[in-house]
């Protein structure tokens, strides 16, 4: 079950992983974008864990919504109210409950990728986030579906996740800054995919404790 604790850890376990990779993540957008994708996640994975620390939320909801709202306004860059949509989705959807089973959290996954495609007018193929994202989601929705134990099914997301990130060097930019380069943009990964595999493979951390 995804707890409050678990979703805290999450949140806090995103933010370790994005600050250990900030180099990388800027490489990655130095490539293909305005080089500030590290620092923009990191700024703003470190704002969420400060209102962590000074205000601890209640439930599942508040965890994930005040997370979402603090990457919106932290973050300069499309990537703040890109991740920041998806968490706030992600939280709307738990509504009152206090912890999210396989079911609940594929759910929750789900609203947050609509909130994306609506934000950013983007689909799968367009080299962004929601190519590493929606292949995790549909890991973990056929894992759960077989009865796997959700932290099973959060390391098999991750997985995929890591999958779609590296398959996103074959396509071309459709969307957000890379696209201005069209074909230039192939070979290259896409950074917000990128952090996504950090997002879920953090998830899956905070699922196997
Ligand atoms: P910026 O491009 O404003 O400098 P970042 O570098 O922090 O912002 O984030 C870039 C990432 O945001 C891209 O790698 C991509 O995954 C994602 N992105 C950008 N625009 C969109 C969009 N319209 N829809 C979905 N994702 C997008
Ligand atoms: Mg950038
Ligand atoms: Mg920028």
């Amino acid at each position: 079950m995804l707890t409050l604790d678990a979703a805290i850890a999450w949140l806090r376990g995103w933010a370790a992983e994005t600050a250990a990779h900030e180099q990388y993540l800027t490489a990655l957008d130095a490539a293909i974008g305005d080089a500030d994708h590290g620092a923009n996640l990191r700024r703003g994975t470190a704002a969420v864990v400060a209102q962590l620390d000074a205000q601890p939320p209640g439930g599942v909801r508040e965890a994930l919504t005040r997370a979402g709202l603090t990457l919106v306004s932290s973050v300069g860059g499309a990537s703040g109210p890109l991740f920041g949509t998806l968490l706030l989705r992600a939280g709307a959807q738990c509504g009152e409950a206090e912890a999210l089973d396989g079911a609940g959290l594929v759910a929750a996954l789900r609203a947050g990728e609509a909130g994306v495609r609506d934000r950013g007018r983007a689909e799968p193929g367009n080299k962004t986030l929601l190519d590493a994202l929606v292949p995790a989601i549909e890991a973990m929705d056929a894992a759960v579906a077989t009865g796997a134990p959700l932290p099973a099914a959060a390391s098999t997301a991750a997985i995929a996740a890591r999958a779609g990130r590296d398959a996103t060097a074959q396509l071309v930019a459709r969307r957000g800054r890379a696209s201005y380069l069209g074909d230039r943009s192939l070979g290259s990964i896409d950074p917000g995919a990128a952090s996504v595999a950090l997002l879920l493979d953090a998830l899956a951390a905070a699922l196997d404790t």
